[in-house]
């Protein structure tokens, strides 16, 4: 696949729901190294959305932590919290295609149908690439008019995708993104999306007037980010992101998905082992330079990722 003519625009977004770990300092030495070797951009994004579990804190916390390991972003941070317009707009727009609906089913619900389903066909629920059984209710389950009854009476509910819909709207042509499978700045080969084998997925949620999917697929095109760089953790996401984008009208930019750093176990780090993070390491007297060469950073191979 040609490599695109376009500004090297890459960024690092954290939720400010807790202190970086390791894993956090490798996602943004990744990105900000491929942008220094391109001279390119490296661009900062708080992923604030969920208004109650981030904290103002935190967010420093982020910025101190970056500056320790010489991290210096191109421009001020864009806070998801502050462009929930944006995300309003881009709902309009979904809703004026009629491709999502309010669905007041419950977590209870879900999970009671998925028991019972499993029970009567004796096999597992499908699940979506995370392991979460799909949304088991079609939209055919209650006629749009009484959701519209419902919304109107204040009832709570999400906003979900109609995955066939969305599918059959996103037209012929094929859905892939393109990933940078070898170094982050390097060329792409097109990867085929599937976003069907997510659902019906939610795209506001009903504390928060958006969702990850669709804010992340949001701000990249606002951000003009022309490279995804993040973890593997986040690579089937990239199916639904296609989608939206192409939904939307939106560029798809380049992806790289990079290892996971696991803990001794094997696991994805976590904020709330506190062990790993950062701040803790520094407060330990470890320096930049030890940060690095825990992360296999130290020998000039960025991102090794098998
Ligand atoms: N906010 C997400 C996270 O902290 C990253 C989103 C992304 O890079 O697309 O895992």
């Amino acid at each position: 696949m040609p490599e695109p003519s376009l500004p090297f625009i890459c960024r690092f977004a954290p939720s400010p729901n807790g202190r970086l770990h390791l894993g956090h300092a490798f996602s943004a030495l990744v990105n900000a190294e491929a942008a220094a070797r391109t001279g390119g951009a490296f661009l900062l994004r708080m992923e604030d959305i969920d208004t109650t579990r981030c904290r103002p804190e935190f967010e420093q916390g982020i910025l101190d932590d970056l500056a320790w390991l010489g991290i210096v972003p191109a421009a001020a941070p864009r806070r998801q919290s502050e462009h929930f317009a944006d995300y309003a707009a881009a709902l309009d727009r979904l809703e004026g295609m009629g491709l999502i609906y309010p669905a007041f089913d419950s977590r209870s619900d879900i999970a009671r149908a998925v028991i019972e389903s499993e029970a009567k066909l004796g096999r597992p629920a499908p699940r979506d690439p995370d392991g979460a059984p799909l949304f088991p209710f079609p939209r055919s389950a209650l006629a749009d008019g009484a959701r519209a009854k419902r919304k109107a009476e204040g009832e709570p509910y999400v906003l979900r995708l109609d995955m066939a819909a969305a599918l059959e709207a996103a037209g012929a042509g094929p859905l892939f993104w393109p990933e940078a499978e070898g170094m982050p700045e390097g060329p792409a080969v097109a990867i085929p999306a599937d976003p069907a084998q997510w659902g019906d997925v939610v795209l506001a949620r009903r504390d928060v007037p958006t969702s990850y999917h669709l804010s992340v697929v949001v701000d990249d095109a606002l951000q003009g980010i022309t490279r995804v760089i993040r973890g593997m953790d986040l690579y089937h996401a990239t199916s639904v992101h296609v989608l939206l984008q192409r939904l939307l009208g939106l560029a798809t930019p380049v992806y790289h998905h990079h290892r996971l750093i696991l803990d001794a176990s094997g696991h994805k780090l976590s904020k709330s082992n506190s062990a790993t993070s950062l701040l803790a390491l520094r407060n330990c007297g470890a320096t930049p330079g030890d940060v690095r060469a825990r992360l296999g950073l130290d020998a000039g191979q960025p991102t090794p990722r098998m």
